[in-house]
């Protein structure tokens, strides 16, 4: 154009010269106007190229994929924004590094083969592998590259990648999902309306249907007829309210042939909340026979000795009790009770014990007749119902001793376990029953009350149950109920019983605890202090015995005539046995600031023996800071010199009843004098209790033990009474 211009200025000469030079200047003025207006467009074809260039850069760094070009050494020369986001790194630290840094190792080949086909084949090639960034995290890669030459002919290639993990992941889940569909169990699922859309293998092995048969249908085709409209409706208002449905049902098999399958259904929802499909697991347990029974078994029976358990007894008992209604006829229930299974079990072993439990029962076999039902409770304890004995009582009572007699002597008689012998007896408790209105769990809760009574006679007996025994269970159940709450409404105080010396001075006293109860008055401590040992009751209550001895004493301390005195607090084999014992006692003393040389703790033989090395080191522990110990009860026990060497005693106290009989029994008298000797030859103290009479206490005194304790002088008595007493 600029030359077509210059052309055009050389005009014909035939002009003047002065509108020659107007002419030319005027044409040079739109030449140059001509000029800008072309300038004008090359600068906005410059300025539209750059934003498209940088439009580019920006499509280019910010595309979804990453984008890179490497030379055939692999070195990145290139890379957009993505690939470095993705390979979680800064583009400046890219550049010439090697691409395959970012390949996991084990998949560096899968690179390698990639480039080396690229420059054979030279045409787009993909491949996926995983990758790793500087972080050491992966991912899932999916490659594609293609081969380019740059300005100077040289070969590079242009990566494009993307993070495919996602789509790894769900691959991964559906694949283990297509597996588990495949399961033994059938699977059947259905849309919303509960059309079959899909089965599994398992569903046309259990059905019969193929899965081109099933799919399409609904689950009715399966249905056996055998359940009411009722069942259907409340399956599917279950499915409805929890979403999930699990029973068992009948349905029919192609071949018309009905069976049992155990069926789960589950409810999918979409994520807007609606019922997208149904699934419904289900396997044949027609098949499951035996397993059944199996379960049935171990439902019913005690795998030990293969006898009825106790949900079977009670079935039974329901079915006895019932029939002797329609008969008439007496039946029992007798409650055994091994005598000391216990023992054997925790010094032979189990296998020992369960040896013997399952040679009580053959034992037991033998003994019953037919048709009676042998069942064990568990741990020792069995059961036998006999039904049917006779029309009368008398009869019932002749025939259920001469069983029960057969049983202890079967049982009593030696067992031989791996070469040693053992003996075991049995305590029986007799249950009888008519046409009565017991329930099965009253009649075994009066056989249970009779066979405790069998124990308490002595064992390797039997006991019918009777009326008043219920009696004194529903008492002590009463008794109990109170004693809970009798600490709290401050129902105990201590009565005082004086201990005097050989002057009949008092020294000291012993304190014995009471319950005023609200409507029976004062409880003895020997109806109620057993109870509280069982129920462990007695924890609260003997430290509030403490306590209150201990505030006693600090009250004494005041006074010149009170001072000295000596109290002796009984103390029971649970409360003494109890982890912290020791540091009761030491709270007790140290919080009242009491002399601790002024408390005595009262121990019996039984307690002490029942396990001598914890005794020891109890009273040790005591024994350091002061505090005495009597022995009580001395005498009725086991004690053996041996042990009584060993322990911390301060005193030995005769048992009452030696002191009572020692005018009446000479061996009494003997046993007397010998506790005396005992006591003197060990440096012990020893007392007297349960001293009524002025010739006991010259005896006593005239054998060497001159302090002495009972209603001789003083029965126990409230505080006030005890300080009258001092006050004399
Ligand atoms: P124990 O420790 O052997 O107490 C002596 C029992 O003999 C007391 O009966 C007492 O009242 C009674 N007694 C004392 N002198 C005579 C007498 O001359 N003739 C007769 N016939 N009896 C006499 P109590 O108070 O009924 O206590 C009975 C048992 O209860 C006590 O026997 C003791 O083992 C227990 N006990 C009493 N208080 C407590 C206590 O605070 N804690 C514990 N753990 N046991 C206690
Ligand atoms: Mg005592
Ligand atoms: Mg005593």
């Amino acid at each position: 154009m600029a030359e077509e211009k210059t052309r055009s200025l050389h005009v014909p000469g035939n002009l003047h010269a002065p509108e020659k030079t107007l002419d030319l200047l005027h044409e040079l003025q739109v030449h140059q106007i001509e000029l800008e207006m072309q300038n004008e467009e090359l600068r906005k074809t410059l300025a539209e190229l750059d934003t498209s260039r940088s439009q580019y850069f920006d499509f280019y760094d910010r595309a979804p994929v990453g984008y890179s070009t490497i030379n055939l050494e692999g070195q990145i020369l290139q890379a957009n924004l993505t690939t470095a986001r993705l390979l979680g790194t800064e583009r400046s630290s890219l550049l010439k590094q090697p691409f395959t840094r970012f390949i996991l190792k084990e998949d560096q080949d899968t690179f390698y083969l990639l480039c080396k086909k690229l420059v054979e084949d030279e045409s787009a090639i993909s491949c996926e592998l995983r990758m790793t960034r500087p972080d050491g995290t992966q991912f899932w890669a999916r490659i594609e590259a293609i081969l380019v030459n740059n300005e100077i002919g040289e070969p590079l290639l242009r990566i494009v990648f993307s993070d495919i993990s996602a789509l790894k992941q769900n691959e991964e889940d559906l694949r283990v999902a297509a597996i588990a569909f495949e399961s033994q169990l059938g699977i059947m699922v259905s849309n919303a309306d509960g059309i079959i859309i899909k089965v599994n293998q398992a569903f046309t092995t259990l059905t019969g249907y193929s899965a081109e048969e099933a799919i399409g249908q609904k689950p009715h085709l399966l249905s056996s007829g055998r359940h009411s409209k009722a069942f259907y409706q409340s399956m599917w208002s279950t499915l409805q309210t929890t979403g999930y449905w699990q029973g068992e049902i009948w349905n029919r098999r192609k071949n018309g042939k009905i069976y049992a399958e155990w069926l789960t259904i589950s409810q999918v929802s979409a994520p807007d909340g609606h019922v997208s499909h149904y699934i419904g697991t289900f396997s044949d347990i027609t098949a499951n026979e035996d397993a059944a029974a199996e379960i049935h078994r171990l439902a019913y029976y005690d795998p030990l000795t293969n006898l009825p358990n106790r949900r079977l007894l009670e079935d039974r008992l329901n079915q006895a009790l019932a029939s002797a209604y329609r008969s008439h006829m007496y039946g029992v229930i007798l409650f055994l009770d091994l005598d000391n299974f216990k023992l054997i079990n925790d010094t032979r072993g189990h296998a020992v014990g369960d040896l013997l439990l399952i040679e009580v029962a053959r034992r037991l076999h033998q003994v019953v007749r037919k048709g009676d039902t042998l069942a064990r409770l568990g741990g020792d304890e069995f059961v036998v119902i006999m039904e049917n004995l006779s029309v009368d009582i008398q009869q019932t009572t002749v025939l259920i001793e001469q069983i029960g007699e057969k049983i202890l002597i079967e049982l009593a008689r030696p067992y031989l376990f791996k070469g040693y012998e053992f003996h075991c007896s049995a305590s029986i408790g007799a249950g009888v029953y008519c046409e009565h209105q017991e329930t099965s769990e009253e009649l075994l809760r009066h056989a249970d009350i009779a066979m405790y009574h069998s124990k308490k006679a002595g064992r390797n007996t039997l006991r019918f149950f009777d009326p008043a025994m219920q009696a004194a269970v529903s008492i002590r159940a009463a008794l109990e109920k109170d004693l809970r709450h009798a600490l709290e409404q401050s129902q105990f105080l201590l009565f005082f019983q004086s201990q005097v010396n050989h002057d009949g001075e008092i020294i000291g006293a012993e304190v014995l605890v009471r319950w005023r109860h609200p409507e029976r008055g004062l409880v003895s401590p020997q109806d109620f202090i057993p109870l509280a040992e069982d129920t462990g009751l007695i924890l609260p209550i003997g430290q509030w015995v403490l306590d209150t001895a201990c505030a006693q004493l600090k009250l004494w301390e005041n006074t010149e005539a009170t001072r000295h005195l000596q109290l002796a607090v009984n103390v029971s084999a649970r409360q003494f046995r109890q982890t912290g014992f020791v540091e009761q006692v030491k709270q007790s003393i140290t919080q009242h600031t009491i002399n601790p040389a002024l408390l005595k703790l009262e121990l019996t033989e039984t307690l002490v023996l029942d396990n001598v090395d914890d005794t020891i080191a109890k009273m040790s522990q005591l024994k350091e800071i002061g505090v005495r110990f009597s022995m009580d009860d001395f005498g009725t026990g086991f004690s053996s010199l041996a042990y009584l060497t060993q322990l911390p005693l301060d005193q030995l106290k005769i048992d009452q009843s030696f002191v009572r009989n020692m005018g009446v029994k000479p061996r009494d008298a003997i046993i007397v004098q010998t506790i005396i000797g005992m006591a003197n030859n060990l440096g012990m103290e020893v007392i007297a209790e349960g001293v009524e009479t002025e010739a006991q206490r010259a005896f006593l005194e005239e054998h060497g033990c001159p302090s002495c304790q009972g209603y001789l002088f003083s029965k126990p008595v409230p505080v006030e009474q005890f300080e009258t007493l001092l006050a004399q």
